[in-house]
């Protein structure tokens, strides 16, 4: 009897088991890859970067960003981060993404030899080391790296420096039209669809400034609306520079 029983008991918990050993695995399997592919065509990212910072504004600009739930990624140059220090805290504890702009903001000093822009660079890193005890590998230069940063300084910047340069396909001009908020918000939608139509990630060019705070919530509403998901630069996402240069 026992052996009996023990017999039907295993038939019993095959036939339990059998068909739960494989439905399972091929219901989430598929489901899986349904999902992967929803997500594939569906994804819509965009890079918003802010150059200048940090400024006495940054924290309304941190503020703004909080309520909308976005990370964005600042391009800081080496005085403002030593004059902002909370503000060069906040941002790095809070998850955005950093990049360096230089120390003077002066093209005919950053440009004036392949070095200088180079030490412009890793001046701007100490800063950002000596405030908030972290580096970065991103900079984006003066006024984009077109047409001053030609192939020997980028050698000396991206393959000595080891840095990765990032320019911008979206460009707000919201350093140009700081009174008029309509045209900047029109700047950015018109272009952030026209690249995105080409099949080509926005990285928009903002800047850390009080006119931007006005425009602002209303592109990350509107961007939200669409469906962007707003990621942050990092030194493993091929760089967006007028030179195609990949390093
Ligand atoms: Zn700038």
């Amino acid at each position: 009897m026992p052996h009996t029983r023990k017999s039907f008991i295993t038939a019993l918990a095959i036939l339990l088991l059998f068909p739960l050993l494989f439905m399972p695995q091929s219901t989430s399997a598929a489901a899986s890859s349904t999902e992967k592919q929803t997500s594939k065509t569906n994804t819509k990212i965009i890079y918003l970067t802010f150059d200048d910072g940090p400024t006495a504004h940054t924290g309304q600009l941190l503020d703004i960003l909080d309520q909308y739930n976005v990370k964005a990624t600042f391009f800081m140059l080496g005085p403002q981060m030593e004059k902002y220090q909370q503000s060069t805290k906040r941002i790095v504890n809070e998850g955005h993404g950093l990049g360096l702009h230089g120390v003077t903001h002066v093209p005919s000093q950053f440009y004036k030899s392949a070095y200088s822009g180079l030490k412009e660079m890793q001046q701007a890193n100490e800063s950002l080391n000596k405030v908030a005890g972290v580096k970065t590998s991103l900079v984006r230069t003066p006024y984009g790296s077109k047409p001053y940063l030609k192939p020997a300084y980028r050698d000396v910047l991206l393959g000595q420096g080891g840095f990765h340069l990032w320019d911008w396909n979206v460009d707000s001009l919201d350093w140009k039209y700081k009174k008029d908020h309509q045209k900047v918000y029109d700047n950015v939608m018109s272009q952030v669809h026209n690249v995105k139509n080409k099949g080509v990630t926005p990285v928009v060019l903002m800047h850390d400034q009080e006119a931007t705070l006005k425009v602002l919530p209303k592109v990350l509403k509107t961007l939200k609306a669409e469906g962007y998901q707003f990621e942050i630069l990092k030194k493993n996402v091929l760089p967006v520079n007028f030179w195609k240069d990949k390093r």
